[in-house]
């Protein structure tokens, strides 16, 4: 019996999810199979349990909708209030996890960046900016200051997350020194998009965007205009994946240079 995963989200049409996974299966000469399902939010939980499903993916907007129906969230879900990845026990409860957190750390990592001491600045304050909080401190960010257009929702994420090294900002310090400045908005998908945050030049040592596209996006783009070095979300999102198989089917290794070679076609292929 094919064995069946989905990515709940809306909208879901600009995902390439569906292209990892299926190139990891195939891979793994698996019978199983992963599509895109675009839900209200109303009809996240019904969906995470519909008996056809084994498990799958959550994004934008559903991710603290999806951590609210889980009976077994791992730690993460727990620290974070979201979840981007789910499967159901056999006894038919549904166990999650946030992987978005081990993403950015597995995205981190190849940039050969370290979070130990290290000052950040955070555009946004939705379900993926949580889990980035979360990979920073627990990776010994010295301190975290978020910045997102609704001052109360970047709120609520302090009070959700905590620790005393988490800052709510209106603006950056003008005076201070970034080591790390991340888009976790959802600026960027959309070509008509403003930037997210206007960089300068100096202040900034590395800027990572969560958004991705086919070739750079149009903030990487503006950050190594200014000679900032500058990475997409393609690494996080292979990471996520990955993470989120290993959950699905642990002890196996997820054939990460496949994923990421799909995910590089998909992309070129909806750019196209
Ligand atoms: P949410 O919907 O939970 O949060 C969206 C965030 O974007 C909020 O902070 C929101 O601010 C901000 N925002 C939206 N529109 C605007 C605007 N016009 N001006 C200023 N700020 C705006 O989404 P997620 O947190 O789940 O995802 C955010 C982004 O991260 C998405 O682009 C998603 O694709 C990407 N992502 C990438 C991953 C990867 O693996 N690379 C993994 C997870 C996410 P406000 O609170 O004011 O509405």
């Amino acid at each position: 019996m094919t064995l069946r995963y989905v990515l709940l989200g809306d909208p879901v049409d600009h995902s390439i999810s569906p292209a990892l996974h299926r190139a990891a299966f195939e891979a793994w000469e698996l019978d199983a199979d992963y599509a895109a399902w675009s839900v209200v939010s109303d009809e996240v939980e019904k969906a995470m349990r519909h008996p056809d499903l084994a498990g799958g993916n959550v994004t934008l907007p559903h991710k603290l909708r999806a951590a609210a129906a889980l009976t077994r969230p791992s730690g993460a879900v727990r620290a974070t209030g979201a979840c981007n990845c789910w499967w159901r026990l056999a006894d038919g409860d549904l166990a999650g996890d946030n992987t978005d957190v081990g993403g950015l750390g597995f995205a981190l990592e190849r940039l050969g960046f370290d979070p130990r001491g290290a000052r950040v600045l955070l555009l946004g304050a939705g379900g993926a900016a949580r889990g980035a909080v979360h990979a920073l401190l627990e990776g010994g960010a010295s301190s975290v200051e978020v910045l997102n257009r609704t001052a109360a929702r970047a709120q609520a994420l302090r009070a959700a997350v905590g620790g005393e090294a988490l800052r709510v900002v209106e603006t950056p310090d003008p005076g201070a020194a970034y080591d790390l400045v991340l888009n976790a908005t959802s600026l960027g998908l959309s070509a008509s998009d403003p930037l997210p945050f206007a960089l300068d030049r100096g202040r900034f040592a590395l800027a990572c965007d969560l958004v991705y596209s086919a070739g750079e996006t149009p903030w990487v783009h503006h950050a190594r205009s200014l000679g900032i070095r500058a990475r997409d979300g393609l690494d996080m999102l292979v990471g996520q994946a990955a993470l989120s198989l290993k959950c699905w089917f642990p002890g196996r290794a997820p054939p990460v240079e496949a994923m990421r070679a799909a995910a590089v076609e998909a992309l070129d292929t909806r750019a196209r």
